[in-house]
């Protein structure tokens, strides 16, 4: 056993996450024994002492069969119908599956939206931590009836990351149809080998990861990786491993190796900082002059004088991408002023402020405490 088992078995809050393909064994239609099995797992971790939330895909996918479809339509309001309808069955599954452990379960659906809202996120995070503290096993998945573009997930291991910093779990498990992270795609490549250790936001796993889901669930390896990432932001530790993995959970708790760790060698931030870290998407841009990059490399706040431009509608107090001159997203930050007036102050000192608008509201266009700087651009590590 290596150092990294003991990662995991440490854990005293985990969110697990199970794949379409795992959920509905390949499209076959809800799997029933499977998930009989991960119930009666979770419940020995919660004997154990552990705290579990439950993300789990399927909806979709389940609907799909349902309602007779062979394929994943493209029409979108079909989708959300087959969600609607798959979420109904993945429930009542999950339901009776822990009620047999003496376990009360919760359905909490999720969009992007809810956590992109400061007060909805803070209300999702004292209700997901309510129920923990009730001793219920909350069952996520992401709101797919109601989701658009622009306020999805897109799948369910970024929705697993963000519940991750969301709850403060110290562990994320995606638990998938193969045995982890291979060094190339084992499907197509026979070389290929299982990492069982790595450091979660390497560039290299990325190019490992490749190849896109199936056409059961929306995630591949590479959304799995990213996923590990984001969790490492917020201190968790990740682990991929197949789902098909006899007492795959216990085994886990108790430090056996098994999959890949991906290890988070990062400081959590406040959980305001976390909170925006883990935005999707932002409401304007702001594009820096090389000295404002270096300040806030430094650790300053970002004053007018170095913002090149503002692009976008946004409003005081919004989120918002700080871009330096080569393109890259260097930092983001909650802005002092709306995008009309960040546009007519920008180039300009903070003295000047009150002359060009008639009244100051700070000195600084985002106050450090409000801004969450990347220290590795390329990999968006903090
Ligand atoms: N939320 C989708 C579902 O339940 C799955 C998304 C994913 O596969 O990652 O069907």
């Amino acid at each position: 056993m290596g150092m990294n088992t003991t990662r995991i078995a440490e854990a005293k809050r985990l969110v697990i996450k199970v794949g379409s393909a795992l959920v509905t064994n390949n499209g076959e239609g809800l799997d029933e024994a499977a998930i009989r099995e991960w119930a009666r797992q979770i419940a020995e971790l919660r004997a154990l002492g552990r705290e579990v939330v439950l993300v789990s895909s399927g909806a979709i996918a389940c609907g799909m069969r349902r309602l007779g479809r062979e394929r994943r339509p493209s029409a979108v309001h079909e989708l959300q119908a087959c969600a609607a309808v798959g979420q109904m069955e993945l429930v009542q599954v999950y339901e009776s599956a822990f009620s047999a452990h003496g376990l009360h379960t919760a359905q909490v659906l999720l969009t992007h939206d809810d956590l992109a809202d400061r007060k909805r996120y803070l209300n999702a995070r004292s209700t997901l931590t309510t129920l923990l503290a009730l001793g219920v096993v909350p069952v996520i998945n992401e709101n797919d009836t109601v989701v658009t573009d622009e306020i999805k997930f897109g799948d369910n291991d970024t929705l697993g990351a963000l519940v991750a910093n969301l709850v403060d779990a110290d562990g994320l498990v995606i638990l998938t149809d193969q045995q982890g992270l291979y060094t190339a795609d084992p499907r197509k490549d026979a070389r290929a080998t299982l990492i069982a250790e790595a450091r979660a936001g390497d560039p290299a796993l990325e190019a490992m990861a490749g190849g896109a889901g199936t056409q059961y669930g929306k995630g591949g390896m590479i959304t799995k990786v990213i996923a590990a990432r984001r969790a490492a932001g917020g201190g968790a530790h990740t682990v991929i491993a197949s789902g098909r993995e006899p007492d795959v959970m216990p085994r886990l708790a108790r430090g056996e190796a098994i999959g890949t760790l991906l290890v988070s060698g990062l400081p959590r931030l406040s959980a305001r900082k976390q909170w925006l870290a883990d935005h999707l998407q932002l409401n304007g841009r702001l594009l820096l002059d090389a000295g404002a990059v270096k300040a806030l490399g430094d650790g300053k706040s970002l004053l007018p004088i170095g913002v090149i431009e503002a692009q976008g509608e946004f409003e005081r107090g919004a989120a918002v991408a700080c871009v330096s001159p080569a393109g890259t997203e260097v930092a983001r930050g909650l802005i002092n002023y709306g995008s009309s007036d960040a546009r007519r102050i920008a180039r300009h000192a903070s003295a000047d402020i009150e002359s060009i608008l008639g009244y100051i509201d700070e000195p600084e266009m985002i106050h450090r405490d409000n801004l969450v700087v990347f220290r590795d651009q390329r990999t968006g590590d903090r």
